[in-house]
């Protein structure tokens, strides 16, 4: 392959141009945005909401860039694994889960951290400007234009331009399908606020509060919210609310809901300093497109990160979803050597996969709101039934909780946690907890 293109060049497109590094002479990134070298020159608005990085996410960061933890976390990241990552449902600290490591770094200090070592790579460049729309001939990719009027020629092009995207309406202006896209409505609010950190929560890292079957998934036992320490020496914490029950951006309305949340939220609202104001923002709907659904595709095209899935942010999973997609675009240019020049079908079937399983978890557990109205999935009452119950198993039991977290952070695919010994030992646990009531 001469010349790769990827438009947009946040996460997604980074990982991207990275995997594409490896087998293109030369890879050009678009980007419109000043980004800088802190990333604090994005103007994606969900870089200032805190931003948890999952286990497996963190896995393949490392695989792509090995070495890269040990840079951010010179920079200020803090990585947490043990005792120093805590999850609670419903007000509960879980039992601990084994062999989970998590970093706690701002969006910005992550993404640059990336952006730098891609920057370094001998056959990456990045060009500031908007992709316009795609050059095609003879059935594939021959190059992008650009806001200038220009063409980058090039047999390969990413769409990595998030949630907006318009890489739809330009394949159907050329004579091609749009990907269907699946939408589920979930108007979920979103508010992140920043505060100094000293050592009041000791070694801890990451914490995490869910509502969970106890509660009927509602904020009545305790406030949903996370934190995490970040750069800086920074608490970074955010509160989620569904519908009518959104955080807003008043500072005082935010700690009073810290102080309803669990106890290391409510040590950081009594301990802590809140530096800045409230960044809100607001999520409508969870929206996937559907490549593999097509009938036909140009050659040489894929689509990652936000561009292909966007899904509850509250679940963590668009990082670590970008991450897993470089892997299946590197299957996929590996698979043979002309592959990057016909239609991405393997590139799709594998990324669905990655997809599929996210999808499952947010739109399960978001159906368990009552404002969210579908679509349903097959079995979803048994579905959510089995859900519910290894969710109380995993508070109880280290086992079944890191077989939980395992599907929750992406280290496993969710039909992991439909094994009979797992089901078994969480029904064991069910019991001797019923017994000892
Ligand atoms: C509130 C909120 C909280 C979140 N929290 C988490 C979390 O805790 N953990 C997690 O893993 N994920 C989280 N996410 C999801 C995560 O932010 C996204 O999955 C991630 O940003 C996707 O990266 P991306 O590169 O695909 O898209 P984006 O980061 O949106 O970047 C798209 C890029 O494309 C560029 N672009 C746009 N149009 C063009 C064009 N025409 N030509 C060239 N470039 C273009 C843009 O300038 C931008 O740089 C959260 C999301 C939200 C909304």
């Amino acid at each position: 392959m001469k010349r790769a293109v990827v438009m947009g060049g946040s996460y997604a497109g980074l990982f991207a141009a990275r995997v594409l590094s490896d087998v293109a002479d030369e890879v050009v990134v678009l980007e419109p945005d000043d980004i800088g070298a802190d990333g604090t020159g994005s103007r994606a608005p969900q870089r200032r909401q805190l931003h948890a990085l999952l286990a497996q996410g963190h896995r393949q960061l490392e695989r792509w860039f090995p070495g890269i933890t040990a840079e951010l976390v010179a920079d200020g990241a803090r990585m947490g694994e043990g005792g120093d990552v805590r999850f609670y449902v419903d007000g509960r600290l879980k039992a601990p889960a084994d062999g989970l490591r998590m970093l706690g770094a701002g969006r910005p200090l992550l993404e640059s951290g990336v952006r730098r070592r891609v920057a370094a790579l001998p056959n990456v460049r990045t060009v500031r400007t908007h992709a316009r729309g795609l050059v095609l001939d003879g059935g594939r990719v021959r190059g992008v234009t650009t806001a200038e009027g220009e063409v980058v020629d090039a047999g390969f092009a990413v769409d990595a331009m998030g949630r907006s995207s318009r890489l739809g309406h330009w394949l159907e202006e050329a004579g091609w399908e749009r990907a269907p896209v699946a939408r589920m409505r979930i108007d979920l609010g979103y508010a992140t606020a920043s505060f100094r950190r000293g050592d009041e929560l000791g070694t801890t890292v990451v914490a995490h509060s869910m509502a969970g079957p106890k509660s009927a998934y509602q904020p009545t036992l305790t406030e949903p919210g996370a934190l995490a320490a970040v750069e800086g020496d920074r608490w970074s914490v955010v509160l989620a609310g569904y519908a009518d029950h959104r955080p807003v951006a008043d500072p005082a309305a935010f700690l009073a809901r810290m102080r309803r949340c669990v106890e290391p939220l409510r040590t950081v609202a009594e301990a802590c300093e809140m530096t800045g104001g409230v960044d809100t923002f607001r999520f409508t709907e969870s929206v996937r497109r559907d490549y593999t659904r097509l009938g036909r595709l140009p050659g040489g095209l894929v689509a990652v990160g936000d561009a292909l899935a966007s899904v509850n942010p509250v679940y963590g999973h668009g990082l670590t979803l970008a991450a897993l997609e470089a892997n299946c675009l590197a299957a996929h240019l590996r698979s043979s050597g002309t592959a990057w020049r016909e239609p991405g079908w393997g590139y799709f079937r594998r990324a669905a996969v990655a997809v599929d399983a996210a999808w499952q978890l947010s739109t399960t557990a978001d159906l368990a709101q009552p404002h969210v109205t579908g679509p349903y999935p097959l079995g979803y009452r048994l579905l959510r039934w089995a859900g519910d119950r290894l969710t109380e198993a995993s508070v109880l039991d280290s086992a079944v909780n890191t077989a939980y977290m395992n599907v929750a952070h992406l280290v496993e695919h969710p039909r992991a946690l439909t094994r009979p010994a797992l089901l078994l030992r969480a029904a064991r646990v069910l019991l001797a907890a019923g017994d000892r009531a």
